[in-house]
């Protein structure tokens, strides 16, 4: 691996300070494109992990705490107009980093202020209810109190959006935060967190620790000062978190993989339906949770379908994630481009055909062309694994019944398309899919204000919409006696 010219280096950020690790480590972040170190980071560890911790308990209980929702919102949209002014930096610190195109990136971070801005409108909104309790002498009714210190660890497809997904409800509930950012992807966390200094935030309530998931991740999802984990990233990453966080009991929100229908019928606009299959899975170079990477196609028109998004894969300009006229990005790390490759072997393997692509790009480095597998059964390896890439499992089905059965029988359960102008089965099919989102004749859609998340093996708890606050909220129940006489002190009230 070759270092860059201008390597940037970072620190940590704990309790309002820039420290670097305690033990003094560091870790290269490399950008994938030109396979060269770009950023050095600090290399948390467990010793970091309790510092921030304990810096976020510290805010939570101190300032962080006696600070009102008013006031929280006003910070919020502060941060927000930050974001907005440095967007096209942060979108290409994000790009170097993953590897994702560039415009992907700006669009992610032209959309994220929104978050802040819709949950800063709750942070003074969240009353609770006062309750006809069904007993004479007592009125009931509830305050909701944020959980506390939240642990968030992210991933490195999406860095700040996912961050996002978490701070954004979070802050706007009064909690504070401590991150552990993906190996991959440290750096944009880092620049967020400048901002976040400079919108005014008192110390200590937005903590960031870059390190690996099992020793920095582990310490901070295991530290019982951590009343709230949320995490997004693979399902058995995701299990691992959800153990550990039950040993102190710390409530868990998980967003993980998927196997994503994209079910395409014969009355469907045949070349939009091309189109949002190819938005759904080489979009992002199929690096997403909800890659639409299952596509199911009604049998009539099977064949035609192949061929035609077979000729559309192979057009797709691989490239500078920077320039834009690139429609594909490298895969973001080696291990990453040489497991997806070898999900090309099982479908061989299995039997399935590879229509378009399959190899290495000729542009060599991390690059994998678009692959689209036909002759694929749902029973496939190819057709269950997640395999987080640029490869499309095309599966037919006859009727209407058997594809809600095949896009079922997946053990995850994030999201699903759903391709036809009849309006009454649109409604019928997304009523009977076990996944969290539907998308009717669109792909890839996602906003602040609609819940995000999955059913199944694709984790628990949403993300975004008012549902969101909810994670990051107790409901407390208060009694008040109304009634003079007293009461029996043997007897329940
Ligand atoms: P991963 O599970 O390997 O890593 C995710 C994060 O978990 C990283 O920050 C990692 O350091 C950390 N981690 C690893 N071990 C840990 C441990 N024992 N304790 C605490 N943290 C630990 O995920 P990955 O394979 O790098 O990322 C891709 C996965 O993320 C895919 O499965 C993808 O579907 C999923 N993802 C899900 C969503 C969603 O919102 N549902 C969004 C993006 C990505």
């Amino acid at each position: 691996m070759t270092v860059g010219s201008t390597v940037k280096t970072y620190q940590a950020y704990i309790g309002g300070r820039w420290i670097d690790a305690a033990e003094g480590g560091t870790r290269e972040s490399i950008d994938p494109y030109r396979q060269e170190t770009w950023a050095v980071v600090p290399e948390c560890k467990a010793a970091d992990a309790q510092l921030a911790v304990t810096a976020a308990r510290s805010a939570f209980e101190g300032p962080w705490g006696d600070t009102d929702g008013r006031e929280r919102g006003r910070l919020m949209r502060r941060f927000a107009e930050l974001i907005r002014r440095d967007a096209d930096h942060l979108a290409s610190v994000e790009s170097r980093d993953n590897g994702k195109l560039y415009r992907e990136m700006r669009g992610q971070l032209q959309a994220i202020p929104d978050y802040y801005d819709y949950f800063a409108g709750a942070a003074d909104k969240l009353f609770g209810t006062v309750i006809p309790s069904g007993k004479d002498d007592y009125m009931a009714y509830t305050l909701r109190e944020p959980v506390g210190v939240v642990g968030a660890i992210g991933v490195w497809n999406s860095p700040l959006l996912v961050t996002t997904f978490k701070l954004a409800p979070a802050l706007a509930a009064g909690c504070t935060m401590v991150l552990k950012p993906a190996e991959q992807t440290p750096a944009s966390a880092l620049e967020f967190a400048r901002l976040f200094e400079e919108a005014g935030f008192p110390p200590g309530v937005f903590n960031v620790v870059p390190g690996d998931g099992p020793t920095t991740g582990a310490a901070v999802v295991a530290n019982p000062g951590v009343d709230k984990v949320a995490f997004t990233g693979s399902t058995a990453t995701g299990i691992e978190v959800a153990r550990n966080a039950a040993s102190h009991l710390a409530r868990v929100t998980l967003e993980l993989g998927g196997k994503s229908p994209n079910i395409v019928f014969e009355d469907a606009k045949f070349e939009s339906a091309v189109n949002g299959v190819v938005a759904g899975v080489f979009a992002a170079t199929g690096q997403t949770c909800i890659a639409g990477s299952r596509v199911l196609v009604e049998r009539s028109i099977h064949d035609e379908f192949v061929e035609v998004l077979a000729e559309r894969a192979k057009r797709i300009k691989l490239g500078d994630p920077q320039d834009p006229a690139t429609e594909m990005g490298p895969i973001a790390f080696a291990e990453q481009a040489e497991k997806v490759l070898s999900y090309v072997g099982y479908a061989r393997e299995d039997g399935a055909r590879i229509a378009a692509g399959g190899r290495r790009s000729d542009l060599g480095g991390l690059f994998v062309e678009p692959t689209v597998v036909a002759d694929v059964t749902n029973d496939m390896r190819v057709a269950r694994e997640e395999i987080f890439g640029p490869v499309v499992s095309v599966i037919p089905f006859d009727d209407e019944q058997a594809a809600i059965d095949i896009a079922n029988d997946s053990p995850f359960g994030l999201a699903a398309g759903v391709w036809t102008q009849n309006v009454a089965r649109a409604h019928r099919v997304a009523s009977k899919l076990r996944s969290g989102i539907v998308w009717v004749n669109s792909y890839r859609v996602a906003s602040y204000a609609v819940p995000f998340g999955g059913m199944k093996m694709s984790g628990y708890g949403r993300e975004n919409s008012l549902e969101a606050l909810n994670e990051y909220l107790e409901t407390k129940a208060v009694y008040v006696r109304t009634g003079e006489d007293e009461r029996d002190p043997f007897t329940m009230g």
